[in-house]
């Protein structure tokens, strides 16, 4: 019975690699390293509810169809659209995301990943102040002070702490957690808060008001800070802007509590200006924690490809970026498109209700393993390869770090990058009219 070594698992941006399967008559039946979030991904896609086949909405009925019909009909909505939205493509491989840009160009689309919803205003940060960043190995390695500010790594990256950060042990930390000074930064008093050095509670929606006041304190203007900041008391903001100054290697690790709440983008850029100063004093880096396993992937390979990350509009001939105007929940709350490709991501489950009903009125195409909201409201349904387990592929860690994913066992299902190489040379064989 063949046992693979080194599997990517690939459910959340933390990408580990160490995880061994076991494979018996192509069903995993064994697997080891993995969280609890890892070993439901590897074994949940045998008891989770696969789309079994190609299905087009006839008399308002989704019924099977074969794999060449389910293209014709998805490339006659988009050679008719004027305006398709392709959203998702985060877990998925870079190959496909590739192609999915190809297929935008072809189409005049516009093209956005689940950072719509997450680290999007991460993207513009870093594009405004930059994003002064390491890799996880660096970390695990030197840091010795770890933050976790807006995130939540016991429940959404498990193994984060144990491979990279808190209680891991590397070369000059080789204490590994009694060596480490571990701070969280939230609104709530979450599970990996309970196990932190240091919990500080911020109001909701506060987070610029800390930032601003930790960088007046590491630039020497202390007296400018008032006695209350985001309700915490400045004798402990004084306190944490000293752990901060005095760490060897100091980590900020930030997620959606940040880039999600109030002040957006100028979260991430407030905390990027305070890396900046800390690094008058001592080293600092700062890393998003990113949820889908590929979102990484999706804007390396968009900026490479576009020059943009996400929420990029090929109308014009060209690509246009604009968030606030191209991002998936504006066109859709506008009543812009007027058809919409759906990958690798489930939009029906996580977007606000009016960019759903609009998404209830126009054409949709889903492509995904597994059927879920998106499927309700979608017209054309392709199955796919879950990629990392039926599908190899490249994916970018958190920290942009690329790892090739293994096959790890047969499909008989298209992987996303096939699927979306039949759509582009259907759609254009229909506009050659051949
Ligand atoms: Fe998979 Fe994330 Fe768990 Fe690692 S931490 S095993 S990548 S779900």
């Amino acid at each position: 019975m063949p046992v693979i070594k080194d599997a990517v698992c690939s459910l959340c941006g933390s990408l580990c690699d160490d995880i061994t399967v076991t494979v018996e008559d192509n069903k995993i039946t064994k697997i080891e390293n993995a969280c609890i979030l890892g070993h439901s991904k590897f074994v949940g896609m045998f008891e989770h509810d696969r789309i079994e086949t190609p299905m087009v909405r006839k008399d308002g009925e989704l019924v099977p169809v074969s794999y060449e019909e389910a293209i014709e009909a998805a490339a006659k909505i988009l050679v008719n659209s004027r305006r398709t939205l392709s959203y998702g493509w985060c877990s998925t491989s870079c190959e496909a995301v590739s192609g999915a840009i190809q297929l935008a160009e072809e189409t005049g689309s516009i093209i956005d990943s689940t950072a719509n919803v997450c680290h999007g205003p991460t993207a513009l940060a870093a594009q405004e102040k930059g994003s002064p960043s390491a890799s996880l190995g660096e970390i695990k390695n030197r840091a010795d002070v770890i933050v976790f500010w807006g995130c939540n790594p016991v429940h959404a990256h498990p193994r984060h702490m144990s491979r990279y950060s808190s209680f891991s042990k590397g070369f000059f930390t080789e204490k590994g957690r009694k060596g480490r000074k571990m701070v969280v930064i939230d609104v709530r008093k979450t599970d990996t808060a309970k196990i932190a050095d240091k919990y500080v509670e911020i109001e909701q929606g506060s987070d610029l008001l800390l930032v601003t006041a930790l960088r007046s304190i590491v630039n020497g203007h202390e007296d400018v800070v008032p006695e209350t900041v985001a309700g915490v008391p400045k004798a402990e903001v004084l306190e944490l802007a000293e752990t901060l100054k005095n760490a060897k290697f100091t980590c900020i690790f930030f997620g959606m509590g940040v880039t999600q709440s109030r002040s957006k983008y100028k979260n991430g850029d407030a905390v990027s200006s305070l890396i900046s100063d800390l690094n008058q004093h001592t080293k600092a880096v700062m890393i998003g924690m990113r949820g889908h396993y590929n979102v990484t992937g999706f804007g390396q390979v968009a900026t490479w490809e576009t020059g943009f990350p996400m929420a990029i509009d090929f109308s014009r001939g060209y690509p246009y970026y604009n968030p606030g105007e191209t991002g998936a929940n504006d066109l859709l709350v506008r009543e812009e498109p007027d058809a919409a490709i759906i990958a690798a991501a489930d939009a029906g489950a996580h977007f606000p209700q009016k960019a759903v009903r609009h998404l209830a009125r126009i054409p949709v195409i889903q492509i995904d393993p597994y059927a879920n909201p998106t499927t309700e409201i979608a017209d054309v349904v392709i199955p796919a390869a879950v990629v990392g387990i039926e599908a190899e592929g490249t994916a970018y860690r958190m920290d942009a770090i690329s790892l090739r994913m293994k096959k790890l066992i047969d499909t008989e299902f298209k992987t996303d990058e096939e699927i979306v190489k039949d759509l582009t040379a259907k759609v254009r064989e229909m506009k050659r009219g051949v």
